[in-house]
């Protein structure tokens, strides 16, 4: 399993509903809820991040798709919106998009575009099984800690924290591997490469420290 991203999004927010600042691999925005749910709307609520995520997702695999046709369209244009309603307990969605191609094409390339919209990585995400985990980043210093060492790095494991996501185990296994003891090795990797998987841990079971510094 390895992360479609390699630097997760992050989001945090403060006291003052609901401006939420989100920090991406090459910059950050302000996201926001409207106006009419408590907002100040200064920045895309979750549900147009969403849209958003679909409509820019589908715009690029057509313009792909087109290109290596070689068809002359200049422009895609596309509009997204939703509506939803509740069926036994379940939220039933519906996503429209509309797409607007300039100059108009044929019922031919109107067809076959149709399909690859359909077919575009967020449209298989949205469609397809997804599961959801939440974990929470636990502080508690109290807990059995134990330490694997190199000749620079040391990794803190507390064994009570781990809810064994299975993030180390799979991002870096010559590191982490549940079948060998002891089951961090730190001669598997880099230290850079080691610090990095470490810090991707969402419990807070794993730490590191400089051997300079005191590892706790
Ligand atoms: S990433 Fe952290 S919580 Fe997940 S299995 Fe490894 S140590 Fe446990």
């Amino acid at each position: 399993m390895n992360y479609k991203l390699e630097k997760p999004v992050e989001a945090a927010i403060g006291t003052q509903q609901f401006t939420m600042e989100v920090v991406w691999r090459n910059g950050q925005f302000v996201a926001d809820e409207p106006v009419s749910t408590g907002g100040k709307d200064l920045g895309p609520d979750p549900f147009t991040l969403l849209l958003s995520s679909l409509a820019t997702c589908t715009l690029a695999t057509l313009r792909m798709y087109i290109d290596r046709k070689g068809w002359e369209i200049p422009e895609i244009r596309i509009k997204a919106n939703l509506f939803q309603y509740k069926k036994d307990d379940k939220t039933i969605t519906t996503i429209d998009r509309d797409l607007r191609f300039d100059p108009a094409i044929t019922d031919e390339q109107m067809e076959k575009l149709v399909e690859i919209a359909g077919n575009c990585p967020i449209s298989k995400l949205l469609k397809g099984e997804v599961t959801e985990r939440t974990f929470i980043f636990n502080e508690d210093d109290t807990v059995k800690k134990m330490y694997y060492r190199n000749d620079t790095t040391t990794v803190v494991w507390k064994p009570s924290i781990c809810k064994h996501s299975g993030r180390c185990v799979t991002g870096l296994p010559r590191v982490f591997n549940l079948q060998a003891r002891p089951w961090i090795n730190m001669q598997g990797a880099s230290d850079d490469q080691i610090r990095k998987q470490v810090d991707a841990c969402p419990t807070g079971a794993l730490t590191w420290a400089h051997n300079n510094s005191t590892a706790s």
